[in-house]
């Protein structure tokens, strides 16, 4: 029987009773399709940071590296600013394992309110390939004449020829699996270094795939396509910035941040990949028992699949699909009156 080794990290908020579920729903998986997954939980959070002035031990990437995976829910504390979890936990892990792929599936599950009225749940399936290493995300750049009229500040962006070729290649490379269709992210008509660089990339990527249907698309026409003909994407690939942001729009369009896992993997698996829901630490429902467990166990599935635990993987996505169509166990982001545990209990029995 395969064991894996998974490194958990609840984080804050209702990152803590997210992964509770999923990791009651995975073991679940594990027993009923015959593998075992050891775990090893670790504090690390804005929590810890607020005792101790660090989001994670110095020696904490050393920590994770023996892992075969990891499981993380959410960072985020009233009071802690975004930058301190971001640059004192995430970031440094996705670089760290050269995770440069985010990779956010999205689709529209049965039981679920999208925004887009009218829509069949076969016609909103793509999934978002996220540059996660390098891009907009960087901290070069600088504050200057402060408090004078002159004041402005300067924000560098770093794409280089390696960090943009893989994660297009990536993307061809899912589209092979998928529908055969890539749509990049561009926007290159305002941002005249970076994005025809991009696009450069992307031609020459694409001339390698003739099979797979490529388009490039400016970032507000893709944004406005996304809401009005999901239907026409499949693989969606943006740069670090552009990538956050459809990803954001993707899963509004398809029922809410409640629904929606994402992966931070590194292709060739030399490092542990790290999935984890998009949505936050949710303060304003933190400590109420009413969060939607879903993206966290679909992130759990994304991290089974990563494992070649495929069938597991299908029979969890199965059972959340069961679960939502029966409606009787919904959360109130759904429009019902369960709990985080009771809509979690559900989906381990529906596993059987
Ligand atoms: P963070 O600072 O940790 O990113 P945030 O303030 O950005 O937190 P999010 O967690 O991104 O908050 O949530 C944004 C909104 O979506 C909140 O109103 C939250 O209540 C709601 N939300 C997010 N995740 C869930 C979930 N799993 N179940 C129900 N509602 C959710
Ligand atoms: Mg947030």
């Amino acid at each position: 029987m395969s064991t894996y080794r998974i490194a958990s990290i609840p984080g804050d908020g209702i990152g803590v009773d997210v992964t509770a579920e999923a990791r009651q729903v995975l073991d679940r998986a594990g027993e009923v399709h015959g593998f075992r997954l050891e775990w090893t939980e670790f504090d690390w959070s804005c929590e810890r940071y607020t005792k101790t002035g660090r989001m994670m031990p110095e020696d904490g990437i050393d920590q994770l590296r023996p892992f075969d995976g990891i499981l993380l829910g959410a960072v985020g504390f009233p009071g802690v600013p975004d930058h301190v979890s971001l640059w004192g936990l995430l970031i440094p892990i996705r670089r760290a394992f050269a995770q440069y792929v985010n990779l956010r599936p999205v689709r529209l599950l049965p039981g679920t309110t999208s925004v887009l009225a009218g829509r069949e749940a076969d016609e909103l399936e793509m999934v978002i390939v996220r540059e996660n290493t390098e891009g907009e995300y960087s901290q070069i750049g600088g504050r200057h004449n402060a408090g004078q009229p002159g004041e402005f500040a300067v924000q560098e962006s770093i794409f280089t020829r390696v960090g943009v070729e893989r994660i297009i290649r990536f993307a061809f490379e899912l589209a092979r699996t998928r529908s055969g269709r890539v749509c990049s992210a561009t926007k290159s008509n305002g941002i005249i270094h970076t994005m025809p660089f991009w696009d450069e990339v992307f031609a020459e990527v694409a001339a390698a795939y003739p099979d797979v249907h490529s388009e490039q698309t400016h970032i507000d026409a893709l944004a406005a396509r996304m809401v009005q003909h999901p239907d026409r994407l499949d693989v969606v690939v943006g740069s670090n910035l552009f990538g956050d942001i459809l990803s954001d729009l993707a899963a509004a369009v398809t029922g809410g941040l409640g629904m929606a896992p994402s992966g931070n993997v590194n292709p060739p698996g030399e490092y542990p990949s790290m999935f984890e829901a998009v949505h936050g630490s949710a303060p304003d429902i933190a400590g109420q028992g009413i969060a939607n467990p879903v993206a966290q166990i679909l992130a759990g599935a994304m991290m089974l699949e990563h494992l070649g635990e495929k069938t597991a993987a299908a029979a969890v996505q199965k059972a959340v699909e069961e679960v939502l169509a029966a409606g009787s166990v919904a959360t109130p982001d759904l429009g019902g009156k369960s709990t985080t545990t009771e809509l979690g209990a559900a989906i381990t029995d529906a596993l059987a």
